[in-house]
């Protein structure tokens, strides 16, 4: 907010609740962005859009594509000391579950992930916008986590206060899409999929995007890691790691799942058999 606040003193004109429907090149160079109070025209833009960067550029449908996450944050009662954790913390947990938290100032844990819950049920969040509502098998993962991963939160009496989704931008290819947009006419850049580590590298991605769009830097001057820049093969390539991967996981979920059903029942027949003899 801060930073915000310092960019709409230097005159950055901020139109909040303002989605832009479409954009579309003049003849005269000029791009229109149509939103639903009025067309804005400029000569160079921008689409940093994110998960939501297909529906102004449809080239990255099947490239750049919605993943619905979810996150919470977690608060120990106010009469209750609060434990302290060292640091920010991944977590590999059994089952393949990918966590990941931070303790905040006051105390509180945001903490999101909870993957294994979910991830073999694609329609729950592959390629799904709908960040109105929680992941439904994921929703109380977190009740109890600090209690059951950290020392000292036993008897914290930590429970969650705030639970919600969010959409990502994943790239079919995994590597964010940064640079001049391929096959449009110049002028467009897009920066956007920056799949769930945006925070560590946005801010030199968009200095690089702000030498190209302001003093005309060429991508090589940008600064710019080259596997990021949005090419021409890349949009072109019909693989999508992405999709093959989540395929990967339903299928070994099924497998999980028949393997188990098959040793269920050999145990009752079994214990019926016994029950026989
Ligand atoms: C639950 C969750 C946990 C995450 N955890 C981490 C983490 O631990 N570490 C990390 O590095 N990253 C994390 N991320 C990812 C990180 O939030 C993103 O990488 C980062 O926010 C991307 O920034 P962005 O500005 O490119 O896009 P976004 O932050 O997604 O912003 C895109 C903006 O564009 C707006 N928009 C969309 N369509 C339109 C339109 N047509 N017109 C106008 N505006 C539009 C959206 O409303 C949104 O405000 C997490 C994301 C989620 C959802």
């Amino acid at each position: 907010m801060h930073l915000l606040s310092l960019a709409c003193d230097k005159g950055l004109d901020l139109q909040t609740h303002t989605p832009a429907t479409s954009i579309k090149r003049q003849s005269d160079g000029m791009w229109n962005v149509s939103t639903p109070r009025g067309v804005i025209s400029t000569k160079k833009l921008v689409v940093a859009n994110n998960a939501f960067a297909s529906t102004l550029l449809p080239e990255y449908t099947e490239k750049i594509i919605p993943i619905k996450s979810i996150c919470c944050q977690i608060s120990t009662p106010k009469d209750r000391p609060t434990p302290k954790v060292a640091g920010s913390f991944g977590l590999r947990l059994p089952g393949k579950s990918h966590d990941y938290l931070i303790q905040r100032p006051d105390g509180t844990i945001i903490v999101g992930g909870g993957r294994d819950t979910h991830v073999h049920e694609p329609k729950e969040w592959f390629n799904n916008i709908d960040d109105t509502t929680l992941i439904g098998s994921a929703k109380h993962y977190f009740d109890a986590f600090m209690q059951e991963h950290f020392h000292g939160w036993e008897e914290s009496g930590a429970k969650v206060d705030l639970i919600w989704t969010g959409t990502i931008g994943y790239n079919s290819d995994s590597v964010p899409n940064v640079g001049p947009v391929p096959g449009r006419k110049k002028n467009i850049w897009i920066a956007a999929g920056f799949q769930g580590h945006g925070m560590p590298v946005i801010w030199l991605t968009m200095k690089g995007i702000a030498k190209m769009v302001g003093r005309g830097a060429s991508w090589e001057e940008s600064g710019i890691p080259n596997p990021y820049r949005t090419t021409q093969e890349r949009l072109d390539n019909p693989r999508s790691a992405l999709a093959e991967r989540v395929q990967t996981i339903v299928a070994e979920h099924q497998e999980e799942s028949s393997r188990k059903k098959a040793e269920a029942e050999v145990v009752e027949i079994v214990s019926n058999t016994d029950q026989v003899a």
